[in-house]
């Protein structure tokens, strides 16, 4: 490709919105324009580094036996509203009639179809295993589109099945998928980490997600050296075990007026955070609930949420009012009997703790857990860095990460709720044990970026560069160093490797701005100096270095690439 007649308008500076530097770099290299809030074209450079990856991703897909499917974007409500995420994806989900005034949406993700096909095409347990995928584009209508193509609403996804007879063959499928993760990543030039992560939305047993470490993610990861890593979503800690004085036998009520926070009642009382109880209330379909954490720890609401298996919210102060008949600030376990009571492990076996009276302006000292009141205990705490690893008790960090990838172990929820059955071998209907498993391309190509780029511009890894070389002439007006790279450039074109020549009429000084902006990830200077000495420069972008050698030479090492 002739830089001269390739469409790569690039720009000196960024719009200001554009923050994280991969949405800086992508717009300035001429990688992207943006549509809408969260829309973006790809320009050719930007089509090319996508296209490199898809092929990626569908080699390491095709090794494993994964067949490729293309259903449609545009999906009908009624399958949806059969596996219940009709109502489940509330606004997140692109919504519309159509002339009939018929619901339909624009796929966010494919459980529903893909299970309707395999419910509708799969009779026996002989049909099965079957890996299905697909390359698609998916909406989702983010509320706060930013970032570039980390968050928006229009993007790229591989998202491939699984359809197995029994648990047993989803761990086998699961497996496949997790190697074949790894590979994909490191196939991309992404430093990743795997981490334990919740199922959310989804729903299913177990899940892990694939995460880059960079302050552009939105995520938080918890991770130790002995390799531990979660989602702080679903992240925990080892509890180091408090000394309690026996207390009072039974609770004694304080008054402590005006006294809210646990701060505030920590410094009246003289009681530490972590003598106390923080009682919060949550709204769930079931009704309220109390959730129970330790005065110094803060609540996970989605842990909350894994735990009761449903959406939760804050219940509302007038919610609160008229179940405990006190605002928030003044709540506590003891004599609740109407509530569902869920309580951290880190109030478990304590004793003399600090809770609100349900009673405005009073507290209750010497409260024991399992005395006072009864709970069911689930994890629900937010870890914090610093807390010792649940493995080996070292200090765990938290560092931002991005989602670069999401494996579920989905199990029977979309085959039971949309009826997909087969008949095993004793000829028994069951449902099929199900995977699902999702990548988003365009989160590689930022990630990419986010990880490797410096002051002058983007520095692509080899295998996703949208060119693996750039021919450069650095004098257009010197005949004998055009004709020379001119065959140089033709040369490396039959041999096969992708070579960007840039043959545009400019000075050598925009040139090579222009090629570090880009981020190919090696040039070929072409200059008149060098060229009488019948050399060339030679230049690698990342760590910047650069050698002389002979034009053979160059050809050499360039050539090379190829198997990159
Ligand atoms: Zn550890």
């Amino acid at each position: 490709m002739r830089w001269s007649q390739m469409f790569i308008p690039t720009l000196r500076e960024a719009p200001a919105d554009a923050e994280v530097p991969s949405h800086i770099l992508l717009l300035r290299g001429g990688y992207i324009r943006q549509l809408a809030a969260g829309i973006y074209s790809y320009l050719p450079l930007g089509q090319r580094v996508m296209n490199k990856i898809t092929q990626i991703v569908r080699e390491e897909l095709d090794r494993i036996g994964a067949q490729e499917f293309h259903l449609p974007a545009l999906h009908p409500a009624e399958l949806w509203q059969e596996s219940g995420r009709w109502e489940a994806m509330g606004q997140n989900m692109f919504r519309f009639k159509d002339r009939a005034s018929r619901d339909l949406c624009l796929g966010m993700t494919h459980e529903e179809v893909f299970t309707a096909i395999a419910r509708n095409e799969i009779r026996s347990y002989r049909d099965l295993p079957q890996i299905w995928y697909q390359i698609q584009t998916k909406f989702r209508d983010e509320p706060r589109p930013k970032s570039g193509l980390l968050r928006v609403r229009q993007f790229t996804m591989k998202d491939s099945y699984s359809f197995d007879i029994d648990w047993a063959g989803l761990d086998v499928s699961y497996q496949k998928h997790y190697d074949l993760y790894c590979r994909i990543y490191s196939r991309c030039g992404l430093k990743y980490l795997v981490v334990e992560a919740d199922s959310g939305m989804m729903g299913g047993k177990q899940s892990h997600e694939f995460m880059v470490l960079t302050d552009a993610g939105e995520d938080q990861i918890a991770h130790c050296t002995c390799g531990y890593a979660a989602n702080l979503e679903k992240a925990t800690s080892r509890l180091c075990p408090i000394e309690d004085n026996p207390g009072p036998p039974e609770p004694v009520l304080v008054s402590t007026p005006g006294q809210k926070t646990i701060e505030e009642v920590s410094h009246f009382l003289g009681a530490p955070a972590s003598q106390q109880i923080k009682t919060l209330v949550y709204a769930t379909a079931q009704g309220l609930l109390l959730a129970l954490v330790r005065g110094d720890h803060q609540l996970n609401e989605t842990k909350l949420q894994s735990a009761i298996g449903s959406e939760v919210r804050p219940a509302h102060p007038a919610e609160i009012e008229a179940a405990l008949g006190a605002s928030a600030g003044s709540l506590g376990p003891v004599g609740v009997s109407n509530l569902r009571i869920l309580s951290d492990p880190a109030l478990q076996g304590r004793r003399d703790l600090t809770c609100g009276a349900n009673r405005d302006d009073y507290h209750l000292s010497g409260v024991t857990p399992g005395r006072d009141y009864s709970a069911e205990y689930f994890d629900l705490r937010l870890i914090q860095a610093g807390e010792p690893c649940i493995r080996c008790d070292k200090p765990l960090a938290l560092s931002k990460a991005l989602e670069v990838g999401h494996i579920f172990k989905l199990g029977i929820k979309y085959s039971e709720s949309l009826g997909a059955n087969v008949l095993t071998s004793e000829g028994k209907p069951a449902p099929i044990v199900m995977g699902s498993y999702g990548i988003g391309l365009e989160r590689i190509l930022a990630a990419a970026i986010e990880g490797s780029h410096d002051a002058d511009g983007i520095c692509w890894p080899v295998s996703i560069a949208p060119f693996r070389c750039v021919v450069s002439v650095l004098n257009i007006k010197d005949q004998a160093i055009v004709e020379a790279a001119e065959e140089v450039y033709e040369e490396l074109q039959r041999r096969g490797l992708d070579v960007l020549f840039d043959d545009r009429d400019e000075r050598p000084g925009v040139k090579l701005k222009d090629a570090d902006l880009i981020g190919i990830p090696y040039r070929m200077n072409f200059g008149t100096k060098k060229f009488k000495e019948g050399n060339v420069e030679w230049v690698e972008r990342a760590p910047k270095r650069s050698e002389d050698l002979s034009v053979d030479q160059a050809l050499a090492k360039a050539t090379q690439l190829l198997t990159q």
